[in-house]
């Protein structure tokens, strides 16, 4: 294992009733980095998490934490924010906080001092003594979070962290997730949301009909998807180009000033300088396919066979 290996999944199978929902699974998160872990509906990524959480057994395989087989200590260890949410509705939110913290072992003393903390970070000081039930869907999101991350974990898990938060409380929380990460976590992060994941991920691995479809850096997945695309904004009129490029499928005009061109990389510089005889260049740049069109190809090919 690799020490800069936070948690390694490997050839992990786990079935249900004749159906394999997972599939000699691998895995592995970097430590301190913020993970993302794409499939479709029903590819199997709940049965991967609640298996590193200890929720199901594995069929077959062995999961690594921070370098040992995972095992009932690292539960402690861990923060989990399931898709799922389960707050207990009559509960006051203060109080709530505390017992869950008091449930992860830490002394109400400090459970409550922690609380606190977070209650004011998160701007919900005028709800503390109230029960979960008047809560907004947000706020009670906020207090979810909370629980998740109270007791300080070293790898978070968060299925969809930010399904019911209004685009305000989705940049609040995605600051807190890069802070965590910054102070030390290690964070799996499940979402449909490619958006997000292209903005705060690192790594991205991806499950298709029950197995690893894909991993890698982000910088390194959209790179090893590009096809050779180069986006140009210009002044000016560009008439018919001089150049004839090796490529085919040369220019898409896209409007009066933007034209993309999918050339060989090699013949890039050519093509600036043949541009440059007619046009004012704005700007040149290789255009890399998002990590959402690369999810749809995936489950395309899946689909295909
Ligand atoms: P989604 O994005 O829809 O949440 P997912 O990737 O999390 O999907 P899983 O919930 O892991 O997918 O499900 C993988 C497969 O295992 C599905 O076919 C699902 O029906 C099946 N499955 C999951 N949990 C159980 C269970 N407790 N009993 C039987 N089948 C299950």
């Amino acid at each position: 294992m690799n020490e800069h290996t936070f948690l390694e999944v490997n050839n992990v199978t786990k079935g249900y009733e004749g159906h394999l929902a997972i599939k000699n699974l691998n895995f592995a998160i970097p430590k301190g980095s913020i993970y993302g872990l794409l499939g479709p509906n029903g590819a199997g990524k709940t049965t991967l998490i609640r298996i590193i959480n200890q929720i199901t057994a594995a069929d077959s395989g062995e999961v690594i934490f921070d370098g040992e087989r995972l095992n009932p200590s690292h539960i402690s260890r861990i923060g989990y924010l399931p898709e799922e949410r389960g707050l207990y509705k009559k509960m006051k939110v203060l109080e709530q906080i505390i017992y869950f913290g008091r449930l992860k072992d830490l002394s109400k003393k400090e459970s409550e001092k922690r609380a606190l903390f977070w209650i004011d970070k998160f701007g919900l000081n005028d709800w503390k003594y109230k029960k979960v039930e008047e809560l907004s869907k947000g706020m009670a999101q906020k207090v979810q979070f909370i629980l998740t991350v109270l007791h300080e974990p070293e790898l978070i898990i968060l299925d969809e962290p930010f399904s019911g938060f209004d685009p305000v409380n989705t940049e609040l929380i995605k600051k807190e997730i890069q802070l965590l990460r910054k102070n030390g976590a290690t964070v799996i992060f499940s979402t449909h949301r490619m958006e997000s994941v292209e903005e705060i991920c690192d790594y991205v691995g991806m499950i298709n009909l029950s197995q690893k479809v894909l991993e890698g850096s982000i910088v390194d997945v959209r790179n090893s998807f590009k096809k050779n695309e180069y986006e140009v904004l210009y002044r000016g009129d560009l008439g018919d180009l001089t150049y004839s490029p090796k490529s085919t499928n040369f220019e898409q005009r896209l409007s009066l000033n933007k034209s993309v061109f999918i050339i060989d990389p090699t013949e890039s510089r050519a093509l600036i300088s043949e541009l440059n005889k007619q046009v004012e260049i704005v700007s040149f740049s290789e255009e890399l396919p998002s990590i959402k069109e690369i999810f749809i190809q995936k489950v395309e090919e899946g689909k295909n066979g």
